[in-house]
């Protein structure tokens, strides 16, 4: 089941800088998760996708790497195309200075409060503006555009009324900063659609009637997911000085102040008395291209784990690779996201995905993922961190208890069809092509998300799939 080889890093393909850049693919395929996934939700994508074939969907982010946009858009082109639709992706090409003032915007939209200068605001449309013109001489104009979050979200303003746009927005919007509100919703009420992935991200000034709730995904073919041999995952993590007979907890997460890497430290600090063996990783390759903050933390960070040779702070973009990152969340005893806000955390579903108990911050979307006790642990302060991580590492059983049902949880909601057939459902709403008798295959889960129900015969056959394990 697992796809031949690893997947192929996209790489943008290098034109003069301006506007976007294609992303280059490799194949992602639906029928990889066939006996993961309920046959009824893999039917349902299919016969979705006949009905959307040939459409032509572009999908334009920030940036290629380091981020959860691209790691989602990495699989759900690939996965499209395979369907029959004509999917493409590309990446903004700006310089530097666009990217300070949409990082600006992320932060306000996430809670920081925030100003921007009209110089500011001027290059954030111009650059978008060139983005739109790009994007009509790239593709026409598609059938649908999909825009991921504020850094292209004024291309609706430069585009034909006629386009079908959607703004995909994947941070949490629980308390944005007002003057960044007030700059976003004009633009958002361009959109004919806006997916967030919480109820609770739905502000009012949305078009509400256009609004659409749906969480990210993630899959489990890729480098970063698949299943790994004990030996080979042991061997890259003893391979970054970590000793294997130690107990080690884990953060992957860019380096950005959202994500409390300097709270994790101290919630180590606090436990390290009590387990004096015990290694912390914090990992965060600085790819992210939108992420102009992300050295800054970085340095910060260092100075802050000082030199204590069991906090291992992992950048370099050679070392934590895909595989690497999969061999650390898979043999941590307990796998961290301490987030302040986060619009999802597919980190969060990826640990669950290997089985692992994970800590999350209580907050945005690591709610929807981790029920308190049941399937991982949320927190809300340092202290409580630190006291979930001592209850884990001394009860070994309790642990892997919560690290099966995380994995359940994660097939069941946060697996790449699921997405799939949230996407295409809206395009079909969108072009008005839904088929009635189709929704009676659904079945809603109390969260509102429409999800088939998972029958014994998967679930037994997969729970116990994956091989390493501390
Ligand atoms: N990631 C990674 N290497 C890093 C840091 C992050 O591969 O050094 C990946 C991580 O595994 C996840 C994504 O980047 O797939 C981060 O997505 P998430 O939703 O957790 O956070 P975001 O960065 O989008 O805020």
């Amino acid at each position: 089941m697992i796809r031949s080889g690893v997947l192929l890093a996209p790489h943008p393909v290098r034109r003069s800088r301006c506007g976007v850049l294609p992303v280059n693919l490799d194949v992602g395929r639906l029928t990889d998760y066939e006996g993961l996934v309920e046959p009824s939700l893999r039917a349902r994508v299919a016969l979705a996708a006949d009905r959307l074939r040939g459409l032509r969907v572009v999908h334009i982010n920030a940036t290629p790497f380091g981020g959860g946009v691209a790691e989602i858009l990495r699989s759900l082109v690939p996965m499209m195309n395979d369907l029959g639709l004509e999917a493409s992706w590309h990446v903004l090409d700006p310089d530097e200075a666009f990217f300070d003032v949409t990082k600006k915007l992320h932060n306000g939209l996430q809670g920081k409060p925030t100003s921007l200068s009209a110089r500011e605001i001027e290059r954030y449309w111009r650059h978008n503006e060139l983005t739109a013109q790009q994007i009509l001489e790239l593709s026409g104009q598609p059938d649908v555009l999909v825009l991921h979050d504020a850094q292209v979200l004024p291309v609706a303003m430069f585009l034909p009324p006629t386009t079908q746009m959607v703004w995909h927005c994947h941070v949490d919007l629980t308390t944005p900063d007002e003057t960044v509100r007030d700059l976003v919703e004009p633009l958002i009420s361009l959109y004919s659609r806006c997916v967030v992935s919480m109820p609770e991200y739905a502000s009012p000034g949305m078009p509400l009637d256009r609004v659409s709730v749906f969480p990210p995904a993630i899959d489990v073919f890729t480098a970063k997911n698949e299943r790994l041999p004990i030996k080979l995952a042991r061997s890259l993590v003893a391979g970054l000085g970590i000793d294997l007979s130690r107990p080690l907890i884990t953060q992957v997460s860019r380096f950005d102040p959202w994500k409390d890497p300097w709270g994790v430290i101290d919630a180590y600090r606090l436990v390290k008395p009590e387990v004096p063996g015990l290694q912390l990783a914090l990992v965060g390759a600085l790819m992210a291209q939108d992420d102009p903050e992300g050295a800054g933390v970085l340095e910060s960070v260092r100075q802050y784990a000082g030199d204590d040779p069991d906090i291992h702070v992992i950048a370099d973009p050679e070392v934590a690779t895909d595989r690497v990152v999969n061999a650390l969340q898979r043999l941590s005893s307990a796998v961290l996201q301490k987030s302040l806000r986060e619009g999802f955390g597919l980190t969060v579903s990826e640990a669950m995905w290997k089985s692992r108990p994970v800590i999350g911050g209580d907050c945005g979307g690591i709610r929807a993922q981790i029920r308190d006790g049941e399937n991982g642990f949320l927190v809300s302060d340092v202290r409580a961190c630190a006291d979930r991580v001592l209850y884990l590492l001394s009860h070994p059983e309790e642990a892997r208890r919560i690290g099966a049902s995380g994995r359940e949880t994660v097939r069941r909601r946060f697996l790449m069809p699921r997405l799939l057939a949230d996407y295409l459902a809206l395009f079909e709403e969108m072009l008005g092509v839904t088929s009635r008798d189709e929704e009676a295959v659904a079945i809603g889960e109390p969260d509102g998300n429409m999800m088939s129900a998972p029958t014994e015969a998967i679930r037994s056959s997969h729970i116990h799939e994956e091989v390493a394990t501390p």
